[in-house]
């Protein structure tokens, strides 16, 4: 069957606009179907060939700090055991966080190859040097993305089929 690309990251950071980018434009749409729970969305999209399943996480809109994170440690610990790849997406205009730490424990525990995009570029001259605090996190190259604009999709895409 075919591969399957979680993007994971703390609320905020742009998981659903970077799903919805991915899953209606620039990629073909196989099939769009429901998730089977209330928290997961799945879409099958194509990249230069290559089909995969993409899953958005982090649909429960909680509205507590605590419940925020331990529902974001949740919906990704499920997304990272399911997936074959990563996406794990960081924000730019808010910076490192700890949550984004801990989210990055998390996928140096699971082994799983991760591509660590950086969203929100929405300029690649003027955020460029923010772009870089982020190899803090120890997860390789950061790649600038902007879901919103769109920007640099195709060069993470090319990323994350490096991995299939
Ligand atoms: P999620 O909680 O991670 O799923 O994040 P959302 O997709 O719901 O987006 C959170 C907020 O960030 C929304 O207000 C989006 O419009 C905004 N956002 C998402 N992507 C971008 C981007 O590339 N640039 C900017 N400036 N804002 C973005
Ligand atoms: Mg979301």
């Amino acid at each position: 069957s075919k591969p399957i690309v979680a993007i994971v990251g703390r609320p905020n950071v742009g998981k659903s606009t970077l799903f919805n980018r991915l899953a209606g434009e620039r990629i073909a749409i196989v099939e769009d179907t429901p998730g089977v729970t209330r928290d997961r969305i799945y879409a099958d999209v194509e990249w230069l060939n290559h089909s995969f399943t993409l899953i958005d996480t982090g649909g429960i809109e909680p509205n507590s700090d605590d419940i925020i994170l331990s529902q974001m440690k949740k919906q990704a610990e499920i997304a990272i055991e399911t997936a074959d790849v990563v996406i794990f997406l960081v924000d730019v205009k808010q910076g490192l966080t700890d949550s984004d730490h801990e989210v990055a424990n998390m996928l140096r525990k699971s082994h799983k190859p991760v591509v660590l995009a950086v969203n929100k570029v929405d300029n690649m001259i003027k955020d460029n040097l923010d772009v870089y605090e982020f190899y803090n996190l120890g997860l390789g190259d950061p790649i600038p993305i902007s879901a919103a604009q769109p920007l640099g999709l195709g060069d993470m895409l090319d990323k994350v089929i490096e991995h299939f």
